[in-house]
């Protein structure tokens, strides 16, 4: 059986005190979570920080990117050996905002996870479709053009160390959440085709769900059978709200 991962994303959020309220928040409730692992993703700075004080309690840290390179002269990028150091334990590869705004592509993305897991990081690849692809009736071509790049790159033995994050573009921050169907449709299609390199890491794959889950939604999505948990953007920065959808049913 899967364990579910509820992954916070705090993207470009937050102060040094805003981040110590939030942890102590989610701290303070974490013993309720039964089941679900728990990680928070916050941006590079606050890193150390955060690993420092989650140190010996169940909530894993992650990073929200990760250098294609390992060291050297590429300013302004952080590696995979610098984010283990400081104490992570995953990395989002591919989040759609890096996808998007500042065009990295699927090559691009498929050398970062390489990179994430050279050093030992547990990449969350995030996949999804934008508007007019769903219009169009091509989400499942998108989704197994981004999926393929890292199977090519790294070969499905690769997905043993990896956890999948579908997030339909349209519902990331939007309030538009995918109906439950909608998102179960897309997960098990992207379990399928890893079935079809290897059964028995399609059936350990954590697939995660993320765009506009809320503690209100949570349980329904939660509940489908391909569905391990979630990669929560706007929620994850209300300790409360983070922390309900942690103990949702499903998820816990
Ligand atoms: C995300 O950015 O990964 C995300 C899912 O955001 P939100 O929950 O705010 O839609």
């Amino acid at each position: 059986m899967r364990q579910s991962l509820v992954a916070g994303n705090w993207k470009m959020n937050g102060t040094r005190a805003s981040i110590r309220a939030l942890l102590d928040g989610v701290l303070a409730g974490i013993g309720d979570v039964k089941h679900a692992e728990v990680a928070v993703c916050p941006p590079y700075v606050y890193v150390p920080e955060v690993a420092e004080r989650l140190a010996g309690t169940p909530v894993a840290v992650g990073a929200q990117d990760v250098s294609d390179q390992d060291q050297g002269a590429y300013t302004g990028e952080v590696s995979g050996a610098m984010l283990k150091e400081v104490g992570c334990t995953y990395v989002i590869v591919g989040h759609s905002e890096r996808r998007n705004l500042y065009g990295e592509d699927d090559a691009f993305t498929a050398r970062k996870f390489a990179a994430a897991q050279r050093h030992g990081l547990v990449p969350i690849l995030c996949v999804g479709e934008l508007l007019e692809e769903r219009e169009q009736g091509i989400t499942q071509q998108v989704v197994a053009r981004q999926l393929d790049a890292v199977l090519e790159l790294c070969g499905v033995e690769a997905l043993a160390r990896a956890v999948i994050a579908y997030e339909p573009v349209w519902a990331i921050g939007t309030g538009k959440t995918a109906t439950p169907e909608q998102a179960q449709e897309v997960h098990a299609f992207i379990r399928d085709r890893v079935r079809s390199r290897d059964a028995g890491i399609a059936d350990g794959l954590r697939i995660l769900y993320g765009g506009s889950v809320k503690a209100a939604n949570a349980a329904d999505l939660f509940g489908q059978p391909d569905i391990d948990g979630g990669l929560i953007g706007g929620a994850s920065l209300d300790a409360e709200e983070f922390l309900a959808i942690c103990r949702a049913p499903g998820a816990s």
